[in-house]
């Protein structure tokens, strides 16, 4: 069952046209990447799916998406540079942010109880979250994005900044919550494609050069005797 569709979609800035008219769609319980260079405009695509910029023409298309819902309640997104509240703890974090999902603190509290176990930092709950590493910040944000139970969780790039135990830790995460879930993810690093995507979209200069199932692209570059590097 088709989850999203996207077709057409255009973004310019002034007069930087950053997303040129691509058209792609994904099933749900996906994990898709989106993969390509600095300025290929994968944080233009991943901000317009999530509502958060204007597309400048085109139409994008959730299933179960009804006019008047806010799109933000099917989606959630985790921005490259994600902000926390140093200051508190993980598990008043989470609290925080489920109220400002509407929760009651009951709600929230026990939501957050469960979703620190899940993204693996429930030992690390009553600690502020400027003395978590990296990689607890990368799961925190995680939780954070999935705590009120969209259909589609966005990373944009979420393992970039990580150092490699970090980055295991994460991409483990990913694998485990596309069970449930559809991701679509962005990152500059195949190797993060590889390791946990079933699809790739490749961008270069707001276009989609290559777009597919992961097994099958590997196929088709390996018969025709080319190795599928991506720098
Ligand atoms: P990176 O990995 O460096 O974040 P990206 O693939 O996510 O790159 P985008 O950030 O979407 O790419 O940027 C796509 C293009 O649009 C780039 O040329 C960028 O300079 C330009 N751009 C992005 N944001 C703006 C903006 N607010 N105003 C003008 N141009 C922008």
């Amino acid at each position: 069952m088709t989850l999203l569709s996207v077709t057409d979609l255009t973004k310019e800035y002034q007069s930087k046209k950053a997303v040129k008219a691509i058209s792609f769609s994904f099933e749900e319980n996906r994990c898709i990447a989106l993969l390509g260079p600095n300025g290929a405009g994968k944080t233009t695509v991943l901000r317009t799916l999530a509502g958060l910029l204007k597309p400048t023409s085109g139409t994008i298309s959730f299933k179960g998406y009804k006019p008047n819902e806010d799109i933000r309640s099917l989606i959630g997104y985790l921005p490259q540079y994600p902000v926390f509240h140093d200051w508190m703890t993980g598990l008043e974090f989470l609290i925080y942010s489920g109220q400002l999902a509407n929760m009651t603190k009951h709600e929230a509290y026990e939501r957050a109880d469960e979703l620190l176990e899940r993204v693996g930092i429930a030992d690390a709950k009553k600690l502020n979250i400027g003395k978590y590493s990296g990689g607890m910040k990368q799961r925190l944000g995680i939780a954070q994005a999935i705590i009120h139970r969209p259909k589609l969780l966005m990373l944009d790039e979420p393992v970039s900044s990580l150092d490699p135990i970090g980055r295991r830790e994460v991409l483990t995460l990913m694998e485990e919550l596309k069970k449930e879930m559809t991701i679509l993810f962005s990152t500059h690093i195949l190797g993060d494609a590889e390791e946990v995507s079933d699809e790739l979209l490749l961008l270069r200069n707001g276009e989609i050069i290559e777009s597919g199932r992961m097994a099958d692209l590997r196929e088709k570059y390996q018969t025709a005797g080319i190795t599928l590097t991506f720098h």
